[in-house]
């Protein structure tokens, strides 16, 4: 007899959703996590929640209220003199969206019955899970089914070692005060949101990126637009740029690097080192894969019977949005439901600065080298009513279409609350509509879907107001 039908190794948006939807099919659960918030007690969400998509955009939104302010509430009318940043107030903010958000997880446990164990585990053979509690006290507990859902960390740069002034994420959404030069390895999307923080709020920020292309997996049209804004934002943001030393004296990181015009220094006050994130395997005895992620099938379960992963810890995209799917799918099959495999391809990707970049589907490289004929429809927010009237015009929607069937193949939005736009272009992927279909879709005016409409009908050269 075992102690629980199902263990969950990990309380982040892949861990918990999996165990709340585990214990409402009836599974008896318990969920083990041995985070610590900033107060030293035992707390649910993971890195999304406690380090990650949430302080980072409650950290966004408070410094786009101040770059508003700043540079554009003069257009709209609004006069504000001495204007000035709170940070302690800014980050009590955040900490307090954090423990609503936590607690309420906290409470879903408690609805579902689902158990919520802290501590640290470690698989230990047979379907037996040690737990070590936070006061070193251990204990094993055993299941029928095993989900690991452990999560990833930030990757550290050898040439990079943290301390006081070389940061990584976490300690970038942690600033006391804002750096008046700050260096950021990396210029993926967490690169770009914390650097896109710290520079509303006055830090002269460079971005330092390996790769020879700005975000390489977006749209090519909107990646340079994006490149564009953000320049006339104050980034700067040097591509080609390999790091091969840092150091610090006196509070100052000097970071050396090279690119193809020769070696480089760049002196900043904070260096962030947001250079990617890798999985939490240690303590798991399970197969990994070559890039040291879990190896699993189809339905997330690995070559261990009964034993699953989901979330970052097993790859693909990084992003909590997935890491639920997988957690929510891995449930329904551990119950005996007919499930499928989750649609890594209908996955929308977004990127919270400004303008907002999202996407879902396939990017014209993708469809030029799988040689597939389409169709390319686009509409600049410039021509839509709504963000005339919101003052905030930059961006556009990006259609592809498949030139034969009319199947929207993918939509690459970029402007003004492009993460909520994204949602109606997911929902036509994954129904499988046609152009023909979004055209027949009635938008609100005055709205920014409209500009969505009016890509699609630019798709069939019969846009009305380009
Ligand atoms: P995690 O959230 O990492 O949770 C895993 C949990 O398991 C952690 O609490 C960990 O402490 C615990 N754990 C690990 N090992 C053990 C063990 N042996 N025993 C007990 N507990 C253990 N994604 C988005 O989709 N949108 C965003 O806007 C976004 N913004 C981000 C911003 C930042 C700054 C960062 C860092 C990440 C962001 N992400 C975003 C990524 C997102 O946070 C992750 O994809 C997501 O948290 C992964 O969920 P997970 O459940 O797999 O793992
Ligand atoms: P993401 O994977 O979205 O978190 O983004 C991480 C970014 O860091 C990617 O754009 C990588 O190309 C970039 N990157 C990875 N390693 C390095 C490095 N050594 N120097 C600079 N940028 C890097």
């Amino acid at each position: 007899m075992t102690d629980y039908n199902v263990i969950v190794i990990g309380a982040g948006p892949a861990g918990y959703v999996a165990a709340i939807r585990c214990a409402q099919l009836g599974m008896t659960t318990a969920c083990i996590d041995h985070r610590l918030n900033a107060e030293q007690k035992p707390v649910l969400g993971g890195t999304c929640l406690n380090v990650g998509c949430i302080p980072s955009k409650t950290l966004l939104d408070s410094s786009h209220h101040y770059y508003f302010m700043q540079k554009q509430a003069a257009a709209h009318g609004i006069k504000c003199d001495g204007l000035s940043i709170d940070i302690a107030a800014m980050h009590a903010r955040k900490f307090k969206v954090i423990k609503i958000l936590t607690h309420g997880i906290a409470s879903l446990f408690k609805k579902n019955k689902v158990t919520h164990i802290p501590g640290n585990a470690r698989l230990s053979g047979d379907k037996q899970i040690e737990i070590t509690a936070h006061d070193g006290s251990t204990q094993i507990l055993s299941a029928d089914n095993i989900i690991i859902a452990t999560g990833s960390s930030p990757v550290q740069m050898p040439v990079a070692p943290l301390n006081e002034n070389i940061v990584d994420s976490t300690g970038a959404l942690a600033f006391d005060t804002v750096p008046p030069r700050l260096g950021i390895i990396g210029a993926g999307a967490i690169g770009l949101e914390l650097g896109s923080v710290w520079s509303r709020l006055g830090s002269k920020v460079t971005l330092l990126e390996a790769l020879p292309d700005f975000l390489v997996h977006a749209d090519r049209h909107i990646a340079r637009v994006v490149q564009g804004e953000l320049k006339k934002q104050g980034l700067k943001i040097h591509l080609n740029a390999q790091v091969t030393a840092t150091s610090v004296h006196s509070q100052e990181v000097t970071v050396t690097y090279t690119d193809k015009k020769g070696e480089h220094t760049l002196l900043v006050d904070k260096l962030i080192v947001a250079v990617g994130r890798q999985p939490n395997t240690t303590d798991l005895e399970v197969p990994l894969n070559t890039q040291g992620f879990i190896s699993v099938d189809t339905h997330c379960q690995t070559d261990i019977p009964g034993i699953y992963a989901i979330g970052d810890v097993i790859g693909g995209p990084m992003l909590a949005h997935k890491g639920s799917e997988e957690g929510v799918m891995v449930a329904e099959h551990i119950a005996g439901h007919k499930t499928h495999a989750v649609s890594y391809e209908m996955m929308p990707y977004i990127v919270y600065i400004t303008p907002e970049i999202a996407w879902v589907g396939k990017t014209e490289a993708q469809l030029k080298s799988a040689g597939i004929a389409y169709t390319v429809g686009q509409f600049p927010f410039a021509a839509c009513g709504r963000a005339r009237a919101s003052g905030d015009i930059s961006g556009m929607v990006r259609i592809m279409a498949d030139t034969q069937s009319d199947r929207i193949l993918g939509v690459h939005i970029c402007g003004l609350s492009a993460s909520e736009l994204i949602a109606e272009a997911v929902l036509a992927i994954t129904l499988k509509s046609t152009i023909e279909d979004l055209v027949k879709t009635i938008h609100a005016h005055p709205t920014l879907s409209e500009a969505t409409h009016e890509a699609a009908l630019a798709v069939k050269g019969r846009m009305i107001h380009g």
